[in-house]
């Protein structure tokens, strides 16, 4: 993790956004969840991507997403395509999306449709004055409507991971408490824990964020995530 920062920070001296690639690779050195993710740069390896996932055994479905340096709101710039099926549904996303964004796009992502679950927020932040922050919230699109969030400041104690969750108003919805079944409360545990290492261990780290991470009874998965570092 401290080599791909540091090789990251060499070639970019003020730092920025890292790309899909060490994005991946940066959260698979703490063990975060996040879906197979293919950065495909042209049409071809869009559709070769795309032929790859199928044979691994994906139901088909894919979510397509424009990749440029430094995007924040992708879904708001119409840069996500969700549930598409067979290659010319695949190839017509990509050139709608090439002729929308032009050069300032620099391919594509493509990963297999999760499976639909409670949608949640994680990630870390820094505070002026007391340093990095883990924070766990709902995600998706009810969290720009609903603010549901805990935070606490790395590293962060057994304690608070069972607090982080236990306070948010959408608490019910993890444990079952709300009728549906429990979700997998110890994946988001696991999550936390692994951001908080992140953060001790990075203090270049300046924020990241797995938004969503789709909460289900047998697991926890991430379909988007952004790291920046300084
Ligand atoms: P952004 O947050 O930049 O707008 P996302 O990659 O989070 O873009 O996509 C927006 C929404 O699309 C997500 O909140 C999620 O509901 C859905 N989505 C994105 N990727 C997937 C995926 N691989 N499987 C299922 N749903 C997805
Ligand atoms: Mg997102």
């Amino acid at each position: 993790a401290r080599q791909l920062v540091d090789d990251f920070l060499r070639s970019r001296p003020g730092g920025g956004w890292l790309d899909p690639g060490r994005t991946a690779d940066l959260l698979a050195c703490y063990g975060l969840p996040m879906t197979v993710s293919y950065w495909a740069r042209d049409e071809d390896e869009v559709l070769h991507a795309a032929r790859t996932l199928c044979t691994q055994g994906h139901d088909g479905r894919i979510a397509l997403k424009a990749y440029w340096p430094d995007q924040v709101h992708k879904s708001r710039a119409g840069a996500v395509r969700t549930g598409l099926a067979g290659e010319a549904e695949i190839r017509a996303a990509y050139r709608g999306f090439a002729e929308r964004y032009g050069r300032r796009m620099d391919g594509a992502v493509l990963q297999p449709m999760a499976a639909p679950g409670l949608e949640l927020l994680a990630g870390v932040v820094q505070d002026q004055v007391f340093g990095p922050l883990v924070v766990l919230g709902l995600g998706g699109t009810a969290a720009d409507v609903l603010d549901d969030r805990s935070a606490r400041l790395a590293p962060l104690t057994e304690h608070d991971l069972t607090t982080m969750v236990s306070e948010l108003r959408s608490a019910p919805l993890l444990t079952g408490a709300a009728g549906g079944p429990p979700l997998d409360v110890a994946a988001v545990r696991r999550t936390l824990a692994g951001l908080s290492r992140m953060a001790s261990d990075l203090p270049q780290l300046a924020e990241a964020d797995l938004n969503p991470l789709i909460a289900r009874p047998d697991g926890l998965l991430g379909v988007d995530a952004r790291i920046r570092l300084e």
